[in-house]
């Protein structure tokens, strides 16, 4: 599809037009991913930070914020709960938190593999390449870091780099490519700043980059940072909308763009529309869930941005809500780890986790 396509899809308001894309969306969807929804427990096990993201509620800066770190014990415990729930996979998501010890992420990785069949997920941000092949070389199948925004000025003045060094998301993702790991990436909509233009950029880099997990969300204003304090004359004429619409426009488009990645309907589109975000979701591209799994009083200092859903619930709640969401749609649930389609066609025979290969 021609960059002017997408920017057009972005920008189009006709009903009947956008019907058209949700059901190619759809039919795309069931033809390469089929028809099961694979569900991914997420564990927020630290939010620690020593990043300044402009977005983040969990920005180093933000010293209101009451900060945890969970215990190995704990974060096994809610690993092994996952797994009961009948999960094919943890993710495993903190700030960039510096107190994380290589070894002690390789003893849980470990553990979490020894004691269950889940795959494992990391979502630890741009971490250094040593600490990342250790981590792969434990057990860990999968790594989630988005880019963002594909448009280099806005990502720097969004994303500060760390003192002393070039923030380069593009660099760590593809390093993770060549560890073997399954490898996702995704941006926020509606940036302040971010244009039609950026936003197709974006869409066009998935399949540049050859993505096998695709996460997008809308942008949410968080009123600790220094993005979410961004006034109204500060926005251009050309600014995208976080809006519920338009993340299914991009959700739309990266199923079009990469038919065998899997796509996740969010918690931020959740948020967005607490009562059908994620079945339309589910409806118009993606085929992923990620029920939470924190256990109930940490939830509410993961606070990326504010009124996040499925802070009160427990990781039993969060489950039968979503199983039940899924069974409506009459769409069924995956079985087993539900690796990447993209990554299997990618890997080929290589295309095994460490685990399978004995
Ligand atoms: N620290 C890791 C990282 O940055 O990759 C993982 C955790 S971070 C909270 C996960 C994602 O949350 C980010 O990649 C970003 O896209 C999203 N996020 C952060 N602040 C947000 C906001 N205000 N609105 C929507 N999404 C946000
Ligand atoms: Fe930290 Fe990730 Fe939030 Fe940036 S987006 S402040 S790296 S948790």
């Amino acid at each position: 599809m021609e960059h002017k396509e997408i920017i057009s899809l972005l920008r189009e308001s006709d009903p009947r037009r956008l019907d058209r894309l949700w059901d190619e969306a759809d039919r795309v969807r069931r033809r390469h991913v089929g028809d099961q929804v694979h569900l991914r427990g997420l564990i927020e096990f630290s939010n620690h930070c020593r990043r300044m993201c402009g977005y983040c509620g969990l920005r180093a800066e933000n010293t209101l914020l009451e900060r945890y770190r969970m215990s190995e014990d704990e974060i096994v415990a809610a690993a092994v709960e996952a797994d009961r729930l009948g999960y094919g996979t943890v993710v495993l998501q903190s700030g960039e938190d510096p107190g994380l010890d290589t070894q002690w992420m390789c003893n849980l990785i470990t553990r979490i593999k020894r004691q269950t069949p889940l795959a494992v997920t990391l979502s630890l941000g741009e971490r250094d390449e040593h600490e990342l092949a250790a981590w792969r070389q434990a057990g860990a199948d999968r790594y989630l870091l988005r880019f963002e925004t594909s448009n280099r000025r806005l990502f720097d003045k969004i994303h500060p780099p760390q003192p002393g060094k070039t923030g380069d998301r593009l660099a760590v993702l593809r390093r993770l490519g060549s560890l073997g790991y399954e490898v996702g990436s995704g941006v926020m909509i509606g940036i302040p700043g971010q244009t039609f233009v950026d936003l197709a950029a974006d869409i066009g880099l998935f399949a540049e980059l050859d993505l096998d997990m695709i996460g997008v969300g809308p942008y949410i204003a968080h009123p600790r940072t220094p993005l979410g304090r961004t006034a109204d004359d500060e926005i251009g004429d050309d600014q995208v909308p976080n809006s519920e619409q338009m993340t299914y426009k991009v959700m739309a488009l990266a199923r079009l763009l990469c038919p065998a990645a899997n796509i996740p309907a969010t918690t931020a589109l959740a948020t967005l529309n607490k009562v059908t975000g994620r079945e339309l979701g589910l409806a118009r591209g993606a085929n992923a869930i990620m029920p939470n799994v924190t256990p109930t009083k940490y939830r509410r200092l993961y606070e990326i941005y504010p009124h996040k859903v499925c802070i009160q619930e427990t990781a039993q709640a969060c489950g039968a809500c979503i199983r039940g969401r899924v069974e409506s749609m009459g769409r069924t649930f995956g079985i087993g780890r539900g690796d990447s389609a993209n990554y299997r066609r990618r890997q080929g025979s290589r295309g095994q986790s460490i685990e399978d290969r004995g």
